[in-house]
């Protein structure tokens, strides 16, 4: 029997959305060119950063309305799959440049000394409400979670065309097979342009990352400047990144670059330049020409696009899960997504044309 919905791409967006058209009554397939989870959603630090003074205005409802879907949605995440997801939420502390205008007031040296006590800086040091979760962990049990829903996985499928065939069926090409289907979504992140008869402009943008452990230096907190950012995990690592490149498709880790990360964190946090790394890597993430997510119809009737989300996939995906369902449904998105509509692409093109 064909799938109502055939979703190119398992990583958390493409998981994410097979989960929410599943509880809609829907049939799901999800075809992934490799192993499922594997890419951008694989090397993310896990930061749900929803009041990020650098978030683009756009996204700011998106990210609001997502940072309250979170505890729902892992909660529902971690009883299908019974897979934790490693959420923290203590919070995270911003150190502010010299004379950077932030919303909140400044922690007293006090207040950083009994938090994060291996700080550098006491002065300038926000506590922003913040959650964060583990993403290796979050998309195995995505993963989980939509098998056991009845979602069918196809790993080592890579969608190569989307077409209609001379029958006037909507048809999915691999270079194995070809599957019909009555809606098709393209979820593959930094590679949705590759999908011939997709036309999406996506742009990869690579993040460099590392991890250490540092017993000596056991951090509890988030700790973020505009340079760099730690993320402590529970099994004691900590995360420290991440570059962001235009680099193609390239996803080499360079030493040089993973040496520097090390050093502004112990900039940061003394302690963390003691400590060992464990793994270095990078991942491409789905940017857009304007840095906005890609979600709304497709070029060809019954096609659908879930991507872009750039430095916010992991916040963002229970929200883009939602509203997309509910557009491919015929029903107006709880918030709108106009903005993010494939179409402004196609807007721009015709007038730099004209
Ligand atoms: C270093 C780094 C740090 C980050 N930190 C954060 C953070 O703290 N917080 C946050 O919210 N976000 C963060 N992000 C961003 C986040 O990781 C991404 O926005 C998100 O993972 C995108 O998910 P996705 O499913 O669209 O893409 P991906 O996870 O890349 O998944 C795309 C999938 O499509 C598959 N695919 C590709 N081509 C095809 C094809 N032709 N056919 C079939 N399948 C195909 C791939 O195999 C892959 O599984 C970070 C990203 C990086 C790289």
């Amino acid at each position: 029997m064909n799938p109502d919905v055939i979703i190119a791409g398992g990583g958390i967006i493409g998981l994410s959305l097979a989960l929410e058209l599943r509880r809609a009554g829907a049939a799901v397939v999800i075809l992934d060119r490799g192993e499922p989870g594997r890419e951008a959603s694989y090397a993310a630090a896990g930061m749900l950063a929803a009041g990020d003074a650098d978030l683009h205005p756009a996204l700011r409802p998106l990210a609001g309305a997502a940072a309250q879907m979170y505890p729902a949605f892992v909660q529902q995440l971690e009883l299908l799959s019974e897979v934790e997801t490693g959420m923290s939420r203590l919070g995270a502390l911003y150190i502010a440049e010299e004379n950077e205008a932030c919303a909140s007031v400044p922690l007293s040296a006090r207040e950083v000394q009994d938090l994060e006590p291996g700080l550098a800086r006491q002065d300038g040091v926000h506590l922003l409400e913040e959650t964060c979760v583990d993403p290796r962990m979050l998309t195995q049990a995505a993963l989980a979670a939509a098998k056991r829903s009845g979602v069918v996985v196809h790993h080592d499928s890579q969608v190569q065309q989307v077409r209609f065939d001379d029958g006037h069926q909507l048809v999915v090409c691999t270079e194995r097979a070809t599957h019909t289907t009555a809606n098709f979504v393209n979820c593959c992140g930094a590679w949705s342009g590759e999908v011939l008869g997709s036309a999406v402009p996506a742009r990869p943008r690579k993040g460099q990352m590392l991890s250490v452990i540092a017993p000596e230096c056991p951090l509890q907190h988030v700790v973020r400047s505009r340079e760099v950012y730690l993320v402590p995990r529970t099994d004691g690592r900590i995360l420290i990144g991440a570059t962001v490149e235009d680099v193609g498709f390239d996803k080499t880790v360079e030493p040089a670059t993973i040496q520097c990360l090390h050093q502004s964190a112990a900039n940061l946090v003394p302690g963390i330049g003691e400590g060992r790394i464990l793994e270095a890597w990078a991942g491409l993430r789905p940017g857009s020409p304007d840095d906005l997510p890609i979600m709304g119809a497709g070029r060809l009737p019954g096609t659908f696009v879930s991507t872009g989300h750039f430095r916010n996939g992991i916040l963002l995906a229970p929200i883009s899960a939602l509203l997309m369902s509910q557009f491919m449904q015929g029903k107006k998105p709880d918030v709108d997504i106009q903005a993010f509509s494939p179409a402004r692409f196609l807007k721009q093109k015709q007038s730099r044309i004209s």
